[in-house]
This record gives structure tokens, sequence and C-alpha cells, in this order.
């Protein structure tokens, strides 16, 4: 079987690093924030080029508390893309604030940033780009749309750790920046964990007041804050974790090269990285009008593909409040028809990769001869 993701065989490659940074955690009693978490964060804000970053419990706390220290809250609106992670636009209703779309471009599935200005309206606070699948999205025009009109740029990079764009890292150029290490992201926790990035002080000192109760010291609550601490040893693991990131994204990235090359002339598109971009691979997505055909057929020969995303939040029952209808945004509908995620992650083997190449070379050559 060749599964889309194996953790275990990452925890095998770092089980000493990893046993050992649990035991020190369970030494030291501290098991909420404390002394890891704090060297966690100190050593994660130098990898995103920030001044300040702000451990957590999830991704989805990290873009919650990003938009309450924007100051978004209940008549506000914050424009996003609807194809994204459901969390992306569950952190925008837990504000009271209204989600706004706008489509996604064709090439690199982030932002349309042409489409940006025809939804900003007097109650547009911020807008939150996502680099989806581990490319950022064209941060340049987006700053320059968003200081033009005064709103805050919040970056969802919860797939995107390390990625960069023109020499920037991800979480560095927006206002604040938000990432997961939910167990299957690139720098993933052992549990549940986030982080937000920012090189505003007012705003890190908000976060830190929000994520612990709106506390400043002990029961001093000035603010009406949240239980979002990040526990001691998911940071004291993703420390230790850290330190791999760079050599496991070379290797995401060598691995996705290999399929851009032995995928051309497949009939599949396969996705494209622009040239100014550090693509991480988080997913590595392909699109087929026989998607769903593609995918039983890797599954009938033990090979796992998944899709990222089934649905765009605006045609999710979910959300159907927000009064969007099918056919609104068409690239993302086609993306949430189309795509599909091969296995991609740093302990797959190179021989594992070339039968998922050769099993989709031939289901499109009987697709071509049907
Ligand atoms: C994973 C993810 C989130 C949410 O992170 P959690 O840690 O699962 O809460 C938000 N946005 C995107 C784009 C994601 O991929």
């Amino acid at each position: 079987m060749i599964p889309f993701l194996d953790l275990k065989a990452q925890y095998l490659s770092v089980k000493d690093d990893i046993d050992a940074a649990i035991a020190r955690v369970l030494e030291s009693g501290q098991f909420s924030l404390g002394k890891e978490v704090a060297a966690f964060e100190e050593e994660f804000a130098a990898y995103c080029q920030t001044q300040f970053a702000i451990g957590v419990n999830s991704g989805t706390s990290a873009l919650h508390l990003a938009l309450l220290t924007a100051g978004v809250g209940a008549g506000d609106q914050v424009i996003t893309v609807p194809m994204t992670f459901v969390g992306t636009v569950a952190a925008i209703r837990y504000t009271g604030a209204t989600p706004v779309f706008v489509d996604i471009d064709p090439c690199s599935y982030t932002m349309d940033f042409t489409k940006i200005e025809n939804a900003i309206t007097p109650q547009t606070k911020v807008i939150l780009p996502v680099h989806l699948y581990g490319q950022m999205a064209d941060m340049d025009p987006i700053m320059e749309i968003a200081r033009r009109h005064s709103l805050i740029v919040i970056e969802d990079a919860a797939q995107a750790h390390g990625a960069e764009y023109k020499g920037r890292r991800s979480g560095s150029i927006g206002d604040l920046g938000c990432f997961s290490f939910y167990p299957s992201k690139n720098l993933g926790a052992y549990g549940e964990g986030g982080m937000v990035t920012t090189n505003n002080p007012e705003y890190e000192k908000i976060i830190r007041m929000l994520r612990n109760w709106g506390q400043v010291g002990r029961c001093n609550h000035v603010l009406k804050g949240f239980n979002y601490r990040m526990d001691g040893i998911q940071g004291a693991i993703l420390r230790a974790k850290l330190c791999r990131i760079d050599e496991w994204t070379e290797t995401r990235r060598r691995l996705a090269a290999s399929y851009d090359l032995l995928l051309a002339g497949s009939g599949v598109t396969i996705s494209q990285t622009l040239p100014t971009r550090r693509h991480v691979y988080h997913i590595y997505a392909i699109r087929t009008p026989q998607r769903d055909i593609l995918q039983q057929t890797l599954r009938n020969h033990d090979m796992q593909a998944e899709i990222h995303y089934p649905a765009p939040i605006h045609l999710m029952q979910a959300h159907d409040d927000l009064g969007y209808q099918s056919g609104d945004f068409p690239h993302s509908e086609r993306l949430a028809r189309e795509e599909l995620s091969l296995p991609l992650y740093p302990e797959l083997p190179e021989e594992a990769l070339e039968q998922v190449v050769e099993c989709i070379r031939n289901a499109s050559m009987e697709a071509i001869h049907r």
C-alpha cells in the first residue's frame, strides 16, 4: 500500500529527539505554555523572519485571535477565498464578521488580486489570503491594495511553513500570519497547535493576553480572552522538528519536481509554481476532469490519493446563509471538481512515486482509448 501520508515513518526518523523532548516536559511540569513553548516561539519567529511569534492551540485559534486583534467584529467584512480549509472561514465567523469571497487565480490557486477591489466596501476590515497547498499568494499587489484602502492583511499560512515570495517568508509580509501545526501539516505537532506571527509589538501584546484568558499577570482579566494556550509537550516536539524542516521541505520539493517531470504529457494538469515563489508542497495537486475515476483506479492499485477540497466553502451547507450560489466562483468550483492530491511526504520512496505516476499514465491511456 502507498499511503497518502506516513506520520509514523517521520516519528521513527526523529524518535530519540522527540522522546527526549517529551521527557523534558514531563520532568519540568510545564504542561501548558512554559519554557519549551517560549523557546519554540523565539525559534519559529526567527524561522519566519518576524519579530514575534505567539503559540496557540490550533491554526483556527491563531486565525481567530489575529482577526480579533485586527479589530474585526460583528458588522465587519473580511475578504478571503472560497477554496480553502473550512477553518479559515469558521474563524471569521467566530468574530461575528461576514466573509466576502473572491475567486482564485486558475494558475496558482491562490487569491486573484484583480478581484479584490470590487469586493471592498466601507465594512471591509481585513484581506485574508490563503497560501494554498504551500505556495504563497501574490502578496505585493495584495499589500498595495490593502495599504491604499487602510485594510489589515492576515496571511493564512497554515499550509506554507517556510514558503517564500521574492525571498520573504510566509507570515512575514502581512500584518499578521497564522500557522497550523496539525499533525499532517509540513511542521506537525503530535496533537494540535498553531502560531501567530507579527512584527507589531501592540498586536503581540494583545494576542498573548487573548490566548490566556485576557490576563495581565495572574487573575487580572483585562480582555475577554480564551483558553488557546499551546501545550508544553507540543512546544518541545515542534522545537525538535523545526531543526529538520528545511531538509524535509527540500525533499518535498525534490519529490514534487519528480512528479512534475514524470507526469509531463500524461494528460493530467500539473500545478504551476510562479518563478518568484518557493513552493513548500504541503499538497502535490494535479487536475483532471476524470478525477473521481482516477482516484478509484489508484485505490484499486492500493495507492491513496485525496481531494483538497471536494467543495468550496461558498457551496457548503454550513455557510449557505451567506447567500452564494453555484457558478459564483468558477475557478474555485472547477478546482473542487478536478483536484487530486497525490502521496507526498518526505519519507515517500522515489520508487513509490514512480508507481503512482505509472498508474496515472496507464489510467489516462485507457481513458483516451475508451
Ligand atoms: C489546517 C488549516 C487551518 C486550520 O488549522 P487547525 O490547526 O486545523 O485549526 C486553517 N487554514 C488552512 C488553510 C489550513 O490548511
